[in-house]
């Protein structure tokens, strides 16, 4: 294909790798970010081996690696009776697959490190609110009436509240989802699992976690993320019992937890996550690709949303590279992830009730049926193809292979390995 103007709306995950795969075709590419200074939200996150997999492709792997934290199962136990009732490990097949906890910050430090040494512009301060068409040509329109290009494509990289979606062929609106949690970032100081994400459950009504996210830079100490699940709804009702009420609470369930809780000194310190879900059946338009949690939003529960926002970068990059004009090329985007996509957001939309709900029969099914059925062959190759994002071989048509996980494994433990290097280098 010619070479393309093409406009990213967003420098999430999602936009800033879209950015890279496109400009290193050779294609010009501009990122505009509404905030002034590009930042990540957030806490935690878990890069699943399709997401390790694109930054591979990138050849981010290494950098990524430096920082977070090698995760080999996500491990959960009902809170009263100590029942393991969820142990879904990585690397049943093929040997050597893991999950990476990272810190937001740490990953969007990688990509955009990556986005500047390659002289990719980043506009920021540009509040997007709308699309132009400019004869054939998308522009995009800000919020304080700036009209930028036009371009031969916009990216709609803006994440789950995206302006921009309501332009895709056949519109969809994201429905709110009831429970939603708040997420802390704490240091880590040990006492569970290093290689798990380690949960409690009361029912569906009570999740708690921690999640070791290794370090936001490579001078940095090692952190975990905290989690509380709640209706978003009692958030305000949260606050005002105040804030040793609710550690009661936690420490009620989890009293293991003390050394995290104690590091939370109040509300002001935690933040609330509000989650929904939406699939566009087209993740395009007229002159538009959409993009990660713009096209596709869901709850954290499988922890796939930054993996597929990364796999659609991949996905369009390779359209893009392969089709002759930009509508054959957003076709072949949207068919690529077709299949995957659909899964997976069904699959969240299945599972999320059995952990965040009202309901007593789904944590019952949960904690003794489906806890038992996964011990048995082959249910955790296939929960383990699941927690992964490889159910539907996603990589297949994007030309973007596995690394070879052996070669990381065989250093055995990442985090030694890089707490080694620092003391010889340092
Ligand atoms: C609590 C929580 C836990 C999660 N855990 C996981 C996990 O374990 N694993 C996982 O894979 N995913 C997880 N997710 C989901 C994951 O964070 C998202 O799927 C991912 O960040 C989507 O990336 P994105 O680039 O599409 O959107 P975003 O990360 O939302 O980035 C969008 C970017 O666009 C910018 N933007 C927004 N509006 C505009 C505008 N109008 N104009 C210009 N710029 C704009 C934003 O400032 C931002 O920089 C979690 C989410 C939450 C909330």
């Amino acid at each position: 294909m010619r070479r393309l103007e093409i406009a990213v709306a967003g420098a999430g995950p999602a936009g800033l790798a879209a950015a890279l795969f496109l400009a290193r075709a050779g294609h010009r590419v501009i990122v505009f970010e509404r905030f002034e200074t590009p930042k990540p939200l957030g806490s935690g996150l878990v890069l699943q081996p399709t997401g390790l997999s694109v930054l591979h492709a990138l050849g981010l792997l290494d950098d990524i690696l430096a920082l977070g934290n090698r995760l080999d199962r996500l491990h959960g136990r009902d809170a009263h009776t100590g029942r393991t009732v969820l142990d879904a490990r990585y690397s049943m097949k093929p040997a050597g697959r893991f999950g990476l906890a990272i810190h937001r910050a740490a990953l969007f430090n990688v990509l955009f490190d990556a986005v500047f040494a390659e002289d990719i512009p980043i506009e920021t301060g540009m509040d997007i609110a709308g699309l132009d068409m400019h004869g054939e040509r998308p522009c995009l329109l800000t919020s304080r009436g700036q009209r930028l290009g036009p371009f031969d494509l916009v990216v709609d990289a803006s994440g789950a509240r995206s302006p921009l979606r309501h332009h895709a062929d056949i519109p969809v609106e994201p429905r709110p989802l009831a429970y939603g949690a708040i997420w802390t970032t704490l240091d880590w100081v040990g006492g569970f699992d290093e290689r798990a994400l380690s949960q409690r459950y009361d029912g569906a009504s009570v999740m708690i976690g921690v999640l070791p996210v290794g370090r936001q830079t490579i001078s940095g100490g090692d952190q975990a993320a905290f989690f509380w699940s709640l209706k978003v709804d009692t958030f305000e009702t949260l606050r005002k019992e105040g804030l040793s009420a609710w550690k009661e609470r936690v420490l009620g369930f989890w009293p293991e937890s003390r050394p995290y809780v104690d590091q939370i000194n109040g509300f002001d310190e935690v933040t609330l996550a509000r989650y929904q879900h939406h699939t566009l059946p087209v993740p395009a338009g007229r002159g538009l690709a959409i993009i990660g949690d713009a096209a596709h939003s869901a709850s954290p529960q499988l922890g796939q949303g930054a993996n597929m926002a990364l796999l659609d970068a991949a996905a369009l990059g390779a359209a893009i590279a392969s089709a002759d004009d930009v509508p054959a090329a957003l076709q072949a985007y949207a068919s690529g992830r077709r299949t995957h996509v659909r899964l997976f957001q069904a699959l969240s939309r299945m599972f999320t009730p059995f952990y965040q709900s009202d309901s007593d029969v789904l944590p019952f099914l949960r904690d003794w049926l489906v806890a038992t059925v996964a011990r048995i062959p082959p249910a955790p190759s296939i929960l383990a193809a699941l927690v992964s994002g490889m159910l539907a071989d996603p990589l297949g048509s994007l030309g973007v292979d596995e690394p070879d996980w052996a070669r990381y494994v065989s250093a055995r433990d990442l985090h030694m390995s890089r707490r080694v290097s620092l003391r010889v280098t340092g």
